[in-house]
């Protein structure tokens, strides 16, 4: 097997050892015409060895740059690479003497992959176009010329130029009240990692939900996003009490357009969100305590390479769950553990044996395959697992003092089982060993001793399951009013659907759909798990609501299976007729990726 050094980021060209970019001051404009951002970057830079670096080498892709400089305006010679078709291309500039500032002069491609601009049809309003970022993993680059890598935290201070009567949003210091006039000023005083850049500019309003949290969002979405997500103050405290203090100041949300390809993302002082979220009746809503979860594991505690995701997402799946418990109840994250280890088992199917590990190992790769089961599911059960075997209260010690210990650092899984075994495995010896504790961290499967998480609330769903499917074989006039489902929650119809028998008869869908309208779910979580088990039976009805459903949602985690069950269930020719449609409204960042699936 290759041997690979754990400690260097595989997915950045920065020569960071070198000199490292603490700092920049940002000044662009936003053409909504020509879709592209214009102006330039002011780098900060620092030296690392009594050497001075004769170079500083950063990461772009698809940016046009006009033009270097230094602090006296001496131009800066530099060489720009070819693509590299994952990395992008390294910009090598070539430094003179001691100068510590770096001005950039250059614009983004229309076509950059971390920025989606919508015109106006493609919003709630129809009257103004939309643009908004993604950079996690590596898009940062795609908008600003920097280092772009976990390790290389930066503070910032922007000055960004809109349309009159449009807002611009950042993650960084967002004041609701300021004048919509086209120049908008931004500061972000602590280091954070280059994946947590973000912009957005939009037909904006904002509401608050609390003292320190509110909804950026168009205005015909804010009601209902404030109600869906009122209980956001008091995740927070919630939070606090088991993590520490919030360090960012405001938690404010950005409720997204449905082409958003994430769930959420956990940008400091404004998460972005999907708008499937929006469901009425707040079952959705463990998203915004993921995202919150994240300020302390992985915003304040971040992974230093892709390979190490899952310190930021699988503390941050666990760390979920204890909001959830607090805020809504015991059964509720009992029902999404449940639900998670379904997830990953599905995954155990098709992931090669070697991969079946909470690190990803994405070094040759694209570091967006390291989201997957593994890195968030696996590697949660294995907190919960510590959580057990230390029990509550020691194990909110550690955790407490393991994010203080690491706040605004990046490590590596190295780093954590270092610490591990001056901490944890010292003071709780008789609970777990270092064996038990690397084999979660190195081993494939799940340990022997993993117990599969249950909820005792999906009995309910287990026995009408059971009695509606064994009806069904006795005669074929199937009756699905036995389910008694009028008091199921979201995740008991998630639970209910994803655990269906492979094949059904199309009376049996009929029968489904007919009593529960599942087909026309508003509630995008049910009509996904519906349209899998729909599409997978041929169960043509449902057919045109999965296509409008495709040409609505961008979201990655439902159209990829979806569009993977139509070619498996031999619709390829739809797949690709829908696809042929709805690519444009995809965010470039997940395009690449459906291309795979769906050739046109
Ligand atoms: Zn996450």
């Amino acid at each position: 097997m290759k041997q690979f050094d754990f400690t260097r980021d595989y997915h950045s060209y920065a020569n960071t050892h070198e000199v490292k970019v603490t700092h920049f001051d940002l000044a662009l404009a936003i053409s909504f015409e020509q879709k592209h951002l214009s102006g330039h970057v002011n780098l900060a830079i620092e030296h690392q060895t009594e050497n001075l670096a004769k170079q500083l080498i950063l990461d772009t892709r698809d940016l046009t740059i006009d033009r270097i400089e230094n602090s006296q305006g001496q131009a800066l010679s530099f060489q720009l690479d070819e693509v590299n078709a994952i990395l992008g291309s390294r910009l090598v500039i070539d430094l003179i003497g001691d100068d510590i500032w770096v001005k950039i002069h250059y614009k983004t491609s229309p076509k950059a992959e971390g920025l989606q601009w919508l015109t106006p049809e493609q919003t709630s309003g129809k009257k103004l176009p939309y643009l908004f970022s993604q950079s996690q993993p590596i898009n940062a680059r795609s908008w600003i010329p920097l280092q772009d890598s976990p390790k290389a935290r930066v503070t910032f201070n922007a000055k960004i130029m809109s349309p009159q009567g449009m807002r611009v949003v950042m993650s960084a210091e967002n004041k609701a009240e300021v004048e919509l006039n086209g120049a908008f000023m931004f500061r972000m005083p602590e280091a954070i990692p280059t994946h947590l850049l973000a912009i957005a500019c939009g037909d904006l309003a904002f509401k608050a939900i609390g003292k320190r949290t509110g909804v950026y969002t168009e205005p015909s979405m804010l009601d209902a996003c404030i109600s869906e997500f009122e209980d956001t103050e008091k995740m927070v405290e919630i939070a606090e009490s088991l993590m520490g203090p919030y360090r960012w100041g405001r938690y404010d949300m950005i409720v997204l357009p449905p082409s958003f390809p994430f769930g959420g993302m956990e940008n400091p002082r404004l998460a972005f969100m999907t708008p499937t979220l929006i469901a009425g009746d707040k079952s959705l809503v463990s998203t915004v305590a993921h995202e919150l979860a994240h300020s302390w594991t992985g915003n304040l505690v971040s992974n230093a390479t892709w390979r190490d995701l899952w310190l930021n997402e699988g503390f941050t799946t666990y760390f979920t769950n204890r909001i959830v418990e607090a805020v809504y109840g015991r059964e509720m994250a009992e029902l999404e553990v449940v639900l998670e280890y379904g997830r990953l088992l599905e995954e155990f199917k098709t992931m090669p044996v070697e991969k079946q590990t909470v690190t990803a190992n994405v070094q040759e790769e694209d570091p967006n395959n390291a989201f997957d089961r593994f890195t968030y599911d696996k590697a949660s059960m294995f907190v919960h697992d510590l959580e057990r075997r230390l029990g509550r209260t020691d194990f909110d010690k550690f955790l407490i003092t393991y994010v203080e210990h690491f706040s605004f650092k990046a490590i590596t899984t190295e780093d954590f089982i270092a610490y591990a075994k001056e901490t944890l495995l010292v003071d709780h010896s008789d609970k777990i060993n270092e064996a038990e504790f690397l084999e979660w961290i190195h081993g494939v499967g799940m340990p022997s001793w993993f117990v599969a998480p249950t909820s005792s609330s999906l009995d309910k769903v287990v026995s009408s399951q059971n009695q509606w499917l064994a009806a069904n074989n006795e005669n074929a006039n199937s009756d699905a009013s036995v389910l008694e489902a009028s008091s199921w929650s979201v995740h008991h119809w998630q639970y209910f659907l994803t655990t269906l028998p492979e094949s059904l008869t199309q009376a049996q869908l009929q029968d489904l759909d007919d009593n529960f309208n599942l087909t026309q779910s508003k509630n995008a979580e049910i009509a996904f798990a519906w349209f899998t088990v729909a599409i997978r039976n041929n169960y043509q009805a449902a057919l045109p609501f999965v296509e409008s459903y495709l040409k609505e949602i961008g979201r990655g985690k439902f159209v990829r299976p979806l569009y993977k069950s139509l070619n498996d269930a031999g619709y390829g020719a739809l797949a690709k007729d829908i696809y042929q449609v709805a690519r444009s409204g995809y965010h470039p960042s997940i395009v690449g990726m459906l291309d795979n699936i769906v050739e046109l």
